[in-house]
């Protein structure tokens, strides 16, 4: 029997993206232990009922390895928070103070965020909204990350800055709700599609008194229902882009029956796109409603 579980799934080998069967190294039984190698994630676990082996480890690829594999792939990795911390992708940028340069002993790390670079400076320079935030970046697929906490739940997001399928990616697939800048949402809640119009949203409006929501798309899922309705809000904007008017008034429609009657829904259609607005035409908009 092997005691250390971790050696013997790393001495297997197993492809990236594949699967396979062999005997449990716990329980010694047949046949009876697979390993999926889940881009750098190694998951194991024994069929028999009795046996109690499974688990994951991290293979803790290099930046380099990832990066061309990310390239190759039609289909984007499974990357997730953990395995981007651990191959030194995720570097923390404070846009505020955004002049650091690139520095790091290791020269293939130094190229990545080389390269990275002037893009992300390029898009942050373009993005208003984002000018005095924080947050991180992934150098292995050129994200930049959002990570937050909604009440229990933790979100990762990434958004793409070089035009990549999906423009967001769930770094944290077990969670399907919303992207909030605060843990606890106010009284007042302004629902809008994604992060960036979310941070626009923040901008404007006193934390505290205001609660961005940001949807990450057009759909209203129960995780994003439980979320909204939680601390039963008494006014609750629904902002989607122009072309999602109908999908709002859907919205509005589905969140009523859950808050209480002295609550108000109110859709807001958008003739621009709340990351181009400037301040006094968000003002304009929620002229009447909030101060
Ligand atoms: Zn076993």
């Amino acid at each position: 029997m092997y005691t250390n579980v971790r050696n013997f799934i790393e001495s297997l080998d197993v492809p990236s993206g594949t699967s396979m069967r062999t005997d449990c190294p716990v329980c010694s039984r047949s046949n009876t232990f697979s390993v999926t190698n889940d881009y750098g994630q190694l998951l194991y676990f024994c069929f028999h009922a009795d046996c109690s082996a499974k688990g994951g480890v991290s293979l803790g690829m290099s930046v380099n390895d990832m990066k061309g594999m990310y390239a190759s792939n039609t289909i984007p990795p499974k990357f997730n928070w953990d395995v981007l911390v651990s191959a030194k992708s995720i570097i923390h940028i404070d846009a505020h103070k955004f002049t650091i340069g690139y520095e790091s002993s290791d020269s293939m790390y130094a190229n990545l965020w080389k390269d990275s670079y002037e893009l992300l400076y390029k898009y942050i320079k373009q993005t208003a909204a984002l000018q005095n935030y924080d947050f991180h970046f992934s150098l292995i697929d050129n994200r930049i990350i959002f990570k937050n906490f909604l009440g229990e739940s933790q979100s990762v997001y990434g958004k793409s800055i070089a035009r990549a399928i999906p423009k967001w990616m769930n770094y944290n697939t077990e969670y399907s709700g919303g992207w909030s800048a605060s843990a606890e949402l106010s009284s007042t809640i302004v629902v809008v599609e994604d992060i960036i119009s979310a941070i626009q949203i923040n901008n404007f409006f006193t934390l505290g008194d205001v609660s961005s929501y940001a949807l990450m798309g057009t759909n209203l899922s129960n995780a994003h229902m439980l979320q909204i309705c939680k601390d039963k809000p008494q006014k609750v904007y629904v902002c989607l882009d122009r072309d999602a008017t109908h999908k709002a008034a859907t919205m509005a429609w589905d969140l009523i029956p859950l808050l209480p009657s002295s609550s108000r829904v109110i859709t807001v259609p958008l003739i621009t796109d709340i990351k181009d607005m400037s301040y006094e035409k968000v003002k304009l908009l929620f002229k009447g409603h909030i101060s």
